[in-house]
């Protein structure tokens, strides 16, 4: 068992650091937030005063905190305080460029690191059911792993430095595209005249098939726990699909890829998200596909 640090206590952060209480490693959280803090001592956690007195003692410290911006700021003020041959991990989606920039910030202090970004939302985290996308070296990997595996279900090593951010950002790109494409096709069948369990039941066994149908459609109905049959509560926030694929869009223009797709889908989602819906789950965006409100 190790003793860890946890900074970043907030929806995501404070289950996955009770998961590995619950494993039985020794955790020191820490947050900037009162609420957060408020919320992760009522909830058990140990809570440290500051960022340094929470990493002095760690063998893993962990970040899950919200931008690359946050992260290189946390990893910058808490590098030279980390005691040697410890292991970083961060878990927050960000910039592959950010996520390098961190890396190389460890490697210099002879640090293991890794980028470990998730997918399985909020739901995942508390369950302890999350996926981890890794990024970095075989060493810092095999050292994180059984540490992760409190938290997720499935731990894949995509490469090394900045890889899992990039599988993270590639995999919600496709997400994005295929969720907008599928709503396209729900509205059209509806003016077609066509019932939306018999699209259902003929996309999910074809060739139009993919997750944003079978696990996810976003008409109530087909999938009873998909987000359409509950008001289009998240689930997984239109915002943050927005951020996602944001990403994807600043990686394939550093990288020069042409993803026309993915652009588009960004652009949907910023307008949807600029019309107010922050907090609406990003498969709502069918309402206003439907309206036509996202047509000029
Ligand atoms: P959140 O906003 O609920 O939590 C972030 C926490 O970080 C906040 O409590 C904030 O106070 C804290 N924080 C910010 N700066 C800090 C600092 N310098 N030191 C210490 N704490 C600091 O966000 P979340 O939903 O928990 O998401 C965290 C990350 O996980 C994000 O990068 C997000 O994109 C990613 N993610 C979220 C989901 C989801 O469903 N919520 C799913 C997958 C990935």
């Amino acid at each position: 068992m190790a003793d860890i640090a946890f900074m970043g206590l907030g929806n995501m952060g404070l289950p996955m650091a009770l998961n590995l209480v619950r494993a039985g490693h020794g955790v020191t959280g820490f947050d900037l937030s009162p609420a957060a803090r408020e919320a992760a001592t009522a909830a058990g956690l140990a809570l440290a005063d500051s960022a340094l007195d929470c990493v002095r003692q760690a063998q893993v410290i962990v970040t899950m905190l919200p931008a690359g911006k946050h992260v290189r700021a946390v990893w910058e003020e808490i590098v030279g305080a980390v005691p040697e041959g410890a292991l970083l991990i961060d878990s927050s989606t960000i910039d592959v460029e950010s996520a390098r920039a961190v890396h190389e910030l460890a490697g210099a202090q002879g640090l293991l690191a890794l980028d470990a970004p998730v997918s399985g939302g909020t739901g995942g985290a508390v369950a302890g059911t999350l996926t981890f996308m890794c990024g970095g070296t075989a060493k810092a990997f095999a050292a994180g792993k059984p540490v992760l595996e409190a938290m997720g279900k499935r731990i894949v090593h995509c490469g090394g430095a900045g890889a899992g951010q990039a599988a993270k950002v590639c995999n919600n790109m496709i997400l994005g595209a295929t969720m907008v494409a599928t709503c396209e096709a729900f509205v059209l069948a509806e003016k077609l005249g066509l019932d939306h369990q018999a699209l259902f039941d003929v996309v999910s066994t074809s060739s139009g098939q993919s997750w944003s149908t079978t696990s996810y459609c976003p008409v109530p109905g087909p999938v009873p726990t998909s987000p359409a049959n509950n008001g289009y509560k998240p689930g997984f926030a239109a915002a943050l699909m927005l951020k996602d694929l944001l990403l994807s869009q600043e990686a394939a223009a550093s990288a020069g890829a042409v993803t026309p797709m993915g652009a588009a889908a960004a652009g949907l989602y910023q307008r949807f998200v600029a019309e107010g819906s922050v907090e609406v789950d990003f498969s709502g965006i069918i309402g206003f596909l439907r309206e036509g409100t996202l047509i000029d």
